[in-house]
Parts: structure tokens; C-alpha cells; sequence
């Protein structure tokens, strides 16, 4: 009745339920753990259990795994990945949520693609986004900055995705190629996961134009068929769990891609030969602070250290000041 192997598909009873999943690695020997189809990860005890049958050998093994051929006439596309919820996939032999990023891996996840694209695939860092400082930005663009590709999708950790691209807008001077930073609300192996079609938009958007410039690339709405391609300059998150949760600000959003096409919405630049990319990096002593501008503002608000120079060293400071109000 038990001869199932981590990674196997089984279906099997229990005493209130039917259940279909794979079987993932369990610390507790009385206990079955489960993936099932809705993604969701289960438990069970084995005393529980009435029957239980393997449905389907576990297949993929790293040997297996499909090798990529360049196809002629598809334009080269490198995904670069930082970490945050996207990155995130359990690891069905070792039971440990781990990142695999070779070309491979992400055609054995989102295999639709290889048919868009010709992918090239790194990891740079793997951390969540809460954790980025100006020094990542600066190293996000360098590893731009070294690819050859028709265009760049960055994977990131929603959080501060929006700063990211924000701050690549401001690195990336003459930029000639398409930046699109994607990223994911739920992990990629959960069958609720909103990254595959947040991937897929953002490369085909690259794929089908001549946009040059940063972008996002996130959901318009809570349904599975468009992105929209916000302005990377002008884009902030809204939300904390929603897929919609990202909104162009004081801005339209560039465009809208589904599967198969791509509308714009509005003007964008596009690809001459005669931009060459310059890297205006940040000083990593940068100090960013936001000051909230309110009725009876008092001067000694900005006399806080982070802000005290601002008057007297204006031109030469390394400080940029953002009123918010
Ligand atoms: N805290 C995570 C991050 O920003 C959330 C996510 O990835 O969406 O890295």
C-alpha cells in the first residue's frame, strides 16, 4: 500500500477524504505529506489512511531535463533572478523550498517560453526584496549592463520591486533594450501562482516590440489573462497580497500583453542604435529619507541628521530629499 517514492503522484483515501498529490519528503515517519493539485500542501497520518496508489512515477530527473537549442528567428531574451516569492520552489526530493535557476529548470516550469524567446537564465542574488539597499541596484545594472540580449526580465521580490525600477531607470542613462522586472505574488510551483503569466507577458512584450526603457511587468486585474507593462519610473506597489497590486502613478501604464498580443497604451521609446548605455551608478553612501509635508511643517523637521545638510551643501551632498504629501 505505501510503496510510493517522494516525487511520485498518488491517489488515496482517508477516512473524510479523496486525495490527489505528489508526495513530498515527510520529517515524521507516521506522517504523508502531500502536494495536491490546488497547491496546497498537506499532512496526513499514515493511520489515517485507508488506500493510497501510485498514479504516476515521479519523471524529471536532472539528467533528463530538456537541453536548449538556440531557434533561429526568435529574439535572445536573459533573465536575470534576484530571489523574493518568485524564486521560491519546493524541491520535491530534498522536501526543501529551494531556488534552481538553470535554462533547464524554467522550462520544466514555464515551457511555453522557449517558444517566445531564446532564454538565457541567472541567478545574481537570491533575497527578498525588503533587503535591497542602493549597492544592489548598482550590481543589478552592472550584470545588465554585461548581457548581450535583445531585452532583460529581472525577477524580484514584490516589496520594493517599484524601487528597483525606479532606480535602474536612473542608472540605466541611453539605455537601448527592454528592462522588464516581473515578480510574483505566490510562489511559482503553487498552482495559484500568478508568475507564470507574469513571466510569460513580459517576455513576450519583449519579444513583439521595440519598447527600450524600464518597465514592470504585473497583473492588470484579479483575472489570468492580461499585465499590464508599467512605467518603471512611475509604478508602486498597492497592495500586499493582491496580483493586481501594482498601479502606474501620476502616469498611464505603458501597455497591456496577454499570451498572444500586446497593446499600447501609451507613447513609449524604441530601439536606435545610436543610444549607447552609460551607468550613472549611485554613491553607495547615498542617504534617502522621505520627510511628510503637513500643514505647520516646522523647520526643525529638517534639521534631523539625516536631513541637516541639505541647506548648506546643496550641490555637493549626497542627499536626495523626497517631500511626500
Ligand atoms: N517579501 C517578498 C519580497 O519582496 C515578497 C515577494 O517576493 O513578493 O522579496
Amino acid at each position: 500500500m505505501y510503496a510510493m517514492k517522494e516525487g511520485d503522484y498518488v491517489a488515496g483515501k482517508t477516512i473524510s477524504d479523496e486525495l490527489h498529490g505528489v508526495v513530498m519528503p515527510s520529517k515524521k515517519s507516521e506522517k504523508i505529506a502531500l502536494k495536491l493539485d490546488s497547491g496546497y500542501n498537506i499532512s496526513i497520518d499514515r493511520k489515517n489512511v485507508r488506500e493510497i496508489s501510485v498514479i504516476e512515477r515521479q519523471k524529471t530527473s536532472k539528467k533528463d531535463k530538456e537541453k536548449i537549442h538556440p531557434k533561429q528567428g526568435l529574439k535572445s531574451i536573459t533573465i536575470l533572478h534576484t530571489g523574493g516569492t518568485f524564486a521560491s520552489k519546493v524541491d520535491y526530493g530534498t522536501g526543501a523550498v529551494s531556488a534552481s535557476f538553470s535554462p533547464e529548470d524554467l522550462l520544466e516550469m514555464f515551457p511555453e517560453i522557449k517558444d517566445i524567446a531564446n532564454i538565457k537564465s541567472r541567478l545574481i542574488r537570491n533575497m527578498f526584496s525588503e533587503d535591497m539597499n542602493f549597492n544592489h541596484y548598482n550590481l543589478i545594472a552592472k550584470e545588465i549592463a554585461s548581457e548581450n540580449s535583445d531585452g532583460i526580465i529581472i525577477t524580484h521580490g514584490t516589496d520594493t520591486m517599484h524601487y528597483t525600477a525606479a532606480a535602474l531607470s536612473f542608472i540605466l542613462k541611453n539605455i537601448n533594450l527592454p528592462v522588464i522586472l516581473t515578480g510574483a505574488q505566490r510562489s511559482s510551483d503553487r498552482g495559484s501562482s500568478d508568475a507564470f503569466l507574469n513571466l510569460i507577458c513580459a517576455a513576450n512584450f519583449i519579444a513583439k516590440t521595440d519598447f527600450i526603457g524600464v518597465g514592470i511587468c504585473m497583473h492588470e486585474n484579479l483575472n489570468d489573462e492580461n499585465c499590464l507593462i508599467l512605467p518603471g519610473l512611475k509604478s508602486r506597489k498597492m497592495h500586499s497580497s493582491r496580483r493586481d497590486a501594482f498601479r502606474s502613478i501620476n502616469s498611464g501604464p505603458i501597455a497591456r500583453a496577454n499570451l498572444k498580443n500586446i497593446e499600447f497604451i501609451s507613447s513609449h521609446e524604441r530601439k536606435n542604435n545610436n543610444r549607447k548605455l552609460e551607468l550613472k551608478l549611485f554613491n553607495p553612501e547615498i542617504k534617502v529619507g522621505i520627510l511628510k509635508a503637513h500643514p505647520g511643517l516646522k523647520i526643525e523637521e529638517l534639521l534631523i541628521p539625516l536631513f541637516e545638510n541639505i541647506h548648506s551643501r546643496p550641490s555637493k551632498s549626497h542627499f536626495h530629499f523626497f517631500i511626500s504629501s
